[in-house]
């Protein structure tokens, strides 16, 4: 282990020059910050959108906010960004007339296709980093600007979405070394034919797990723009607190929409390598934050409750099928086929149901049902909408009596009527199925029983 840490700054965390002068406070409050991975400028008061967003736009003649039903063409978002680089630079103070002369030039520049967008849409980290570097040199610290293209981050070509590759993490090991501040633009990395390609959207947080991996740090750093991992959606639960430690397998479970804190993907490395998480908030640098640790002692049941909004479940009665080999495989396969995700598929002698989001479903759902009548010849087929599922959360719920009676307990006490249970096989989670309709009552009757102090 190196002993060093990499953090990793999201788009809030750079948005302008006051946010980056905060950056420029953390790394230099520790010397073991070397690697840093910086995002593109996210949304702050002078710009609802993202400059990733805007360089999309441009990209793609303004196709990108149109699709979203937005009225910002190409010209504007051009506009936009060239102006936001600009603004950062003025109000850090530095030298950067040659940074924007090149950004203007590669924004303007014929290049083709799917190239196109990915080259397009690296710019923001790419910029960001480069005046962030400039800066803190300006400063009098010892940075350097470390671009994917020469570290050797070599991706896949999968456009958009493209993959990091095996030979990255020699790559970085032999290019990075602890001897200044690194300062690596996230989010893309270089193909082996030598074009830039990015990653998944928030793929900044990749280059992170990627970075932490290959130096072998003692610790990652995720800076973003809440103090943590909340017990549940504080948005719902006000009084809900930040979980100061929690294991890989725990976060995963609590993931659901609006739990997005963190790209799960960029998990996966730092796991591997037993390399600890930090998410911490970058405009509030005193409180801890949340580790992610591969083991950790409790003295709770619940961490938390996670939460999926706006389930469907798809219902199938057919006689025999406990006894039928196969039929489970058969069912998914349709629904792999038809490119739907399934998160739970709970199952009794002559039916079994299929958990997904409605989202999914749309557009889809009558054929669906048309063909798995087709192939499996079920005697009743229905599909149930405007489901929410609940799922308490916590190591420390394994082997201890009485959890999921109580759970059940506090929303028979809401006369919530309990759809769907199904017990993650960990023992770490469990899920409760209840409509749409009661989700923040019935969240709000598990926070009270399992976590409220
Ligand atoms: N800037 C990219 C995005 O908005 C990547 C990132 O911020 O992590 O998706």
């Amino acid at each position: 282990m190196s002993g060093m840490i990499v953090s990793k700054f999201g788009g809030s965390s750079v948005a302008n020059a006051g946010q980056i002068e905060k950056v420029r406070r953390i790394v230099a409050e520790d010397e073991k910050r070397r690697y840093v991975v910086v995002s593109a400028p996210g949304k702050d008061a002078s710009d609802s959108e993202k400059v990733t967003d805007h360089l999309f736009n441009i990209a793609t003649d303004g196709d990108h906010f149109k699709a979203k039903g937005k009225s910002i063409d190409a010209k504007q978002s051009y506009d936009r960004v060239v102006g936001k680089f600009r603004t950062l630079i003025t109000d850090l103070g530095i030298d950067g007339e040659d940074i924007i002369d090149d950004l203007e030039s590669e924004l303007t520049s014929n290049i083709s296709d799917k190239k196109r967008i990915d080259f397009f849409a690296s710019r923001g980290e790419h910029y960001n980093a480069k005046i962030i570097a400039r800066y803190f040199k300006a400063k009098g610290m010892i940075a350097k600007l470390m671009l994917p293209e020469d570290i050797g981050f070599l991706v896949s070509d999968r456009f958009g979405n493209a993959k990091v590759l095996p030979a990255t993490h020699a790559n970085l090991g032999l290019s990075l070394s602890d001897d200044a501040i690194n300062i690596i633009p996230g989010y893309y990395g270089i193909t082996l034919k030598g074009d830039l390609a990015v990653l998944s959207r928030g793929g900044s947080d990749l280059t992170g797990g990627e970075v932490a991996y290959a130096v072998e740090a003692s610790l990652y750093e995720n800076w973003t723009d809440t103090d943590g991992v909340y017990q549940v959606d504080p948005r719902i639960i006000p009084e809900a607190q930040v979980i100061p430690v929690l294991t890989y397998k725990e976060i995963r479970l609590l993931s659901s929409r609006g739990f997005n804190v963190f790209h799960f993907d960029a998990m996966i490395s730092c796991k591997n390598r037993n390399i600890p998480i930090n998410i911490r908030n970058t405009n509030n640098p005193q409180a801890p934050g949340t580790m992610i640790v591969t083991t950790r002692e409790s003295d709770e049941t619940a961490v938390g409750i996670g939460r999926m909004d706006d389930i469907a479940c798809v219902y199938i009665e057919k006689d025999m099928i406990g006894e039928t080999i196969g039929f489970t495989k058969e069912l998914l396969d349709i629904f792999r086929d038809y490119g739907i995700n399934t998160h739970h598929y709970p199952s009794d002698k002559d039916d079994i149901a299929v958990i997904v989001d409605q989202k999914d479903l749309q557009g889809k759902a009558a054929d669906l049902t048309n063909t798995i009548r087709k192939r499996l010849n079920p005697n009743f087929l229905d599909i149930n909408y405007d489901l929410c599922l609940l799922s308490p959360v916590g190591i420390g719920m394994k082997n201890t009596p009485g959890v999921l009676a109580r759970a059940a307990t506090a929303l028979y006490k809401e006369n919530i009527n309990i759809e769907i249970v199904d017990q993650g096989p960990s023992q770490l989670s469990f899920h409760f199925g209840i409509h749409q309709r009661y989700a923040d009552t019935g969240l709000k009757a598990l926070y009270t029983t399992l976590l409220k102090q």
